[in-house]
């Protein structure tokens, strides 16, 4: 019974779950770009002197050159493109969604990095990569990305 099994067709299976929480920090750099969405409702990013670059999102250090990014991070502003989007017409379980969503890859001129997020008020058919899209906030902000309730098109 208790002998090491060779064979692994001799193996038995048990189906079930294991119920695991996990909770994770934010860290250092998710910490003050949380609240800044939350208290502030902006976008922040970290700037790379060497890279010429700012990080979205923001981090303590440049993953390309490896140094410590700068503590006077800038502000995301003007309108972001869309980089990249997809239609989402099933939820997680495979069920028909009422309407289709589209998850769009935003993007900002200067900025290594982006964001994914909703991408609303346009049918799917009108979305084009490279337009331009503003973020709506949500009312309540909790410090998560869903402060942005989603993006939307915006003029340049
Ligand atoms: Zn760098």
């Amino acid at each position: 019974m208790l002998d090491k099994i060779g064979q692994t067709q001799n193996m038995r299976q048990v189906a079930g779950t294991i119920p695991i929480h996990h909770r994770y920090t934010l860290g250092v750099a998710g910490e003050r770009f949380f609240r800044a969405l939350r208290d502030e409702g902006r976008l922040l990013a970290a700037p790379c002197a060497r890279c010429k670059v700012a990080l979205l999102p923001p981090k303590m250090y440049c993953e390309r050159c490896f140094r410590e990014t700068s503590e006077e991070w800038v502000e995301v502003s003007g309108p972001g493109r869309v980089r990249s989007f997809t239609v989402l017409r099933y939820d997680l379980d495979g069920q028909p969604l009422d309407a289709p969503q589209i998850v769009a890859l935003l993007e900002w001129p200067g900025i290594r990095g982006g964001l994914l997020h909703r991408l609303g008020e346009i049918a799917p058919g009108a979305v084009r990569t490279g337009m331009a899209a503003e973020p709506v906030w949500a009312r309540q902000r909790t410090g998560a990305l869903t402060d942005i309730s989603h993006f939307r098109p915006s003029s340049d």
